[in-house]
């Protein structure tokens, strides 16, 4: 199998939390995936190559998470080097505290390279939900951001990573074309392209795991879409209803 890293990332401070990365570490990031040897695609690049069968060799991708505001500079810094990027955005934490805004969004759309998808309306399990309110989540977001940003959105990442068979059966009925997981595993050519795993990278994350992902080393992900036992996902229902 050909593997393919996806990075993924959250916030880029100083003085962030623990799913953040220092702008230090960032940059010594943007070197690395610089200097991979790799071909930075987006996300939806990569999606389309699984879908036709194309080759994904010497491929790689930089995603980011939440729409956090600080991945505005950082997608203009990957963009200086050459790296396209793409970044999932929660509709509703648009114009929060520490968040991009209408207009930040939109000088993000405007980056060199950059793919913007869905991160769901309200950043919940989609697993969980109703068949209304997971519809709701998928599409709405997608219209939310198409709106704003005045172009296509077709590819959506997984709050939490939690997906199921029903959730892609609703993402792929909305018409999204990619789907990004988490898994902290590598993709590759026989990856579900509504299922793509990523490596979660964060201030803690040792470089050394970092560069070895970048060389194709390290776990796969799966070939089908891990469906969670039914065990943790009633057990994950039942939060959801005390409102956790
Ligand atoms: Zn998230």
């Amino acid at each position: 199998m050909t593997a393919v890293p996806v990075l993924l990332f959250h916030g880029v401070h100083d003085g962030g939390d623990g799913w953040s990365v220092t702008p230090a570490q960032f940059s010594e990031y943007v070197r690395l995936v610089a200097a991979s040897g790799r071909t930075p695609v987006t996300v939806a690049a990569l999606s389309e190559r699984l879908r036709s069968g194309a080759s994904v060799e010497g491929l790689v991708a930089v995603s980011f998470d939440d729409g956090d505001a600080s991945q505005l500079p950082a997608a203009v810094e990957l963009a200086e080097s050459g790296i396209p990027s793409t970044v999932y955005v929660t509709v509703d934490f648009l114009g929060n505290a520490g968040f991009l805004d209408d207009e930040g969004l939109r000088d993000l759309a405007a980056v060199p390279g950059i793919e913007i998808g869905s991160h769901s309306v309200r950043h919940v399990h989609l697993d969980v939900l109703s068949r209304v309110a997971l519809r709701e989540q998928v599409r709405q977001s997608r219209a939310a951001l198409e709106d704003r940003i005045g172009a296509e959105v077709r590819g959506i990442a997984y709050p939490h990573g939690s997906h199921d068979r029903r959730v892609l059966a609703a993402v792929s009925g909305a018409g999204y074309e990619s789907g990004a997981a988490v898994r902290n595993a590598l993709s590759h050519d026989r990856e579900h392209p509504l299922s793509i795993s990523r490596l979660t990278v964060t201030r803690a994350t040792p470089v050394v795991e970092v560069e070895a992902f970048l060389g194709g080393e390290g776990r796969l992900g799966e070939t089908r879409p891990r469906l969670r036992t039914r065990g943790f996902r009633v057990y994950r229902k039942a939060r959801h209803r005390l409102g956790r």
